[in-house]
């Protein structure tokens, strides 16, 4: 399945070009009082409402994609996990470069761990990226994300596919700089997730995707998970040794090379194989 959410959060089954609201579904969640699980509810419990959601698709309203607003499809995740430089032509790149190059903090993954992103700053692909301190250089990554189904805690790689909800696309905006990733990697708007979440089922080896990102029709990144340094099992593995991870957690897995400057004004389009594309624009403060 390819779920959404869109315009005012209702909830999407999405199917070639067009979106069915399945968002009835969403009254079959579990209530609880406060205080409030630190988790996504829906994605707690996907599984169950699976049969609802296909029930409802039969006389569901429908939309064409391109109508409609898409939103995170996660709505609340309880933290996003990232990684950082997690391609090796990426970590070659990035020491190249005097703008992110510090000892400190371009190194190898199994060396510099992973950071978290503030969930604040959680944007869909039908929303804009609005650049919050325009005299700093703002910078594009395309990544791969994990969507985490079910509580992880020192999950071995071989057993950690199976702890994946979906995947989806991910834009991981990126203030360069010296300070803090957690900082300069969350603000408003700085972290895109889309176009929608395609359930593991659909995706069974997320370690052959082809990804292609682009700034207003030119190529900027070009990519394959197979590339990556320390793939989405070893990453939900490292991480599930320090955090519990949650269902809804997103797990962004690191951007390959080829990062630029992005401007008010630009249109990003990010693709990876078997999730489809999402188009969001930039916009100035
Ligand atoms: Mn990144």
């Amino acid at each position: 399945m390819k779920l959404c959410f869109f315009n005012n959060n209702r909830l999407g089954l999405v199917e070639a070009n067009t979106v069915y609201d399945v968002s009835e579904a969403l009254g079959q969640l579990p209530t609880s009082g406060y205080p409030y699980p630190q988790t996504d509810a829906l994605i707690t419990n996907l599984e169950q409402l699976t049969p609802e959601i296909i029930r409802l698709r039969e006389g569901a309203s429908s939309f064409p994609l391109n109508e409609v607003t898409l939103l995170s499809p996660v709505a609340n995740p309880g933290k996003i996990v990232a990684a950082p430089v997690n391609y090796q032509a990426h970590l070659d790149e990035a020491i190249a470069d005097p703008a992110t190059f510090t000892r400190a903090n371009v190194r190898k993954i199994q060396e510099t761990g992973l950071f978290l992103k503030a969930t604040s700053s959680l944007i869909g692909a039908g929303q804009q990226v609005v650049i919050g301190l325009p005299e700093r250089r703002t910078d594009h990554e395309i990544e791969l994300v994990a969507v985490i189904g079910k509580r992880a805690k020192n999950v071995s790689a071989r057993d950690a596919l199976s702890y994946v909800a979906g995947y989806s696309i991910g834009l991981d905006i990126t203030i360069r700089g010296p300070e803090e990733r957690s900082l300069r990697k969350s603000l408003d708007t700085y972290t895109v997730l889309g176009p929608w979440l395609v359930t593991a089922d659909e995706l069974s080896d997320p370690h052959a995707l082809e990804m292609v990102l682009d700034i207003n029709g030119e190529k900027r990144q070009h990519a394959n998970t197979s590339d990556l340094i320390m793939d989405v099992a070893e990453l939900i593995e490292f991480a599930s040794q320090y955090y519990t991870l949650e269902p809804g957690d997103l797990l962004f897995t690191g951007t390959p090379e080829g990062v630029a400057p992005i401007v008010a004004g630009d249109r990003i389009n990010a693709r990876i194989d078997n999730i489809g594309q999402l188009s969001v624009e930039v916009l100035q403060s």
